[in-house]
């Protein structure tokens, strides 16, 4: 069997690797590693194995026959800025997206995840409004009113394969990832708070309903989804009618409502309880405070943990009696990758203690 150089070019990508910076590490001149990468070098097993060291992937991975999917439909930058984000590093997260894709198609070969709902796909031009699409995927997902307490679980329980993940360094919040044949992926930049980390997941679930092809206002749809999903108006006007807002409301809120206090301002605004003058003040002290990038940590509350991948690992590990290396192996990666990439197979969720109310 002959390397795959389609491999040879997904494992310099992951490791954000510009040709010019992996041919010296294998120890070749950059023409020849355009030509292997394209099939049309002979693979040396000297090669190979400088390979295997140089983009940390073991020599199984170099002869796979994948088939490479290219970018998703959007990829984007954090905290609403046109963030600095360079091909090199989206090559990245595209990479990582392919071979997150091909694990889960290898480990759905034994084991089956049953999906206790699935997602609604709705497009914009055949409802009145975004706020409509949301109020249909709560119903959908038979969502109680109010604030969602846990939004990973709706997701998952879905069919979505949720994944944290350090997006290669960059700023960008999330991605969401649709192969065919295989559950959609979402992956969330681990490096946010829990309220943006929500945010975040509420709009690429925005994407997954509402977005099969890209659009000029798909950012902004999924950005209104994700706010009308996590804050419905109606639930809403009931929190802030009759009350001042100020910051020490929309502190208050956060905890119960599990969104950012900018969030739950804007929410305020476009609900139509605050003038144009109380908004700017409002706005005004979120900046003299420093509130715009962190909000006071008294309000904070735990990160909504991915539950899906840690427990197929487990399940592997526990059911099918899978080593770490044979996992390792079956996943065609380094032991070190299973744990960055998945986490230790553990579900690190922090149990409920068990209460006795007397
Ligand atoms: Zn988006």
């Amino acid at each position: 069997m002959r390397p795959n150089g389609s491999m040879f070019r997904l494992a310099r990508q992951r490791r954000g690797l510009h040709q010019t910076d992996a041919a010296p590490l294998l120890g070749v001149e950059q023409p020849i590693l355009s030509r292997v990468e394209n099939d049309l070098a002979v693979v040396t097993d000297e090669l190979l194995q400088r390979a295997e060291t140089a983009y940390s992937f073991p020599r199984a991975f170099f002869f796979l026959n994948e088939t490479i999917y290219g970018p998703p439909v959007s990829v984007h930058p954090m905290w609403r800025k046109k963030a600095d984000v360079s091909a090199r590093e989206i090559d990245s997260i595209v990479a990582d997206l392919n071979i997150r894709g091909f694990h889960l198609r290898r480990i759905l070969e034994g084991i089956e995840l049953r999906t206790k709902a699935d997602i609604p796909r709705l497009d914009v031009v055949d409802f009145e409004s975004v706020e409509k699409i949301a109020a249909l995927v709560r119903a959908h997902w038979q969502i109680p009113s109010g604030p969602i307490k846990n939004l990973m679980l709706y997701a998952e329980r879905a069919g979505i394969i949720v994944m944290h993940s350090n997006m290669a360094g960059t700023p960008i919040s999330g991605v969401t990832y649709s192969i065919p044949g295989l559950p959609p992926m979402i992956l969330l930049n681990e490096d946010q708070s829990a309220d943006r980390m929500r945010f975040t997941l509420a709009h690429e679930i925005g994407h997954l309903v509402m977005h099969k092809f890209p659009s000029a206002t798909m950012e902004e749809e999924a950005n209104e989804f994700a706010s009308n999903l996590l804050m419905p108006s109606a639930d809403l006007r009931q929190a802030f009618k009759g009350r001042r807002i100020d910051l020490a409301l929309l502190g208050a809120l956060k905890p119960e409502w599990l969104v950012s206090m900018q969030a739950l301002l804007m929410r305020a605004k476009t609900l139509g309880f605050l003038t144009e003058g109380q908004n700017q003040y409002l706005w005004k002290q979120i900046s003299a405070r420093g509130l715009r990038l962190q909000e006071p940590p008294q309000f904070d509350f735990p990160k909504e943990i991915p539950t899906v991948m840690p427990r197929v690992i487990e399940v592997y590990k526990s059911a099918l009696a899978y080593s770490d290396d044979e996992f390792a192996k079956l996943l065609v990666i380094f032991p070190d990758d299973v744990a960055s990439m998945y986490g230790n197979g553990r579900d690190k969720r922090p149990r409920p203690k068990l209460t006795i109310l007397t």
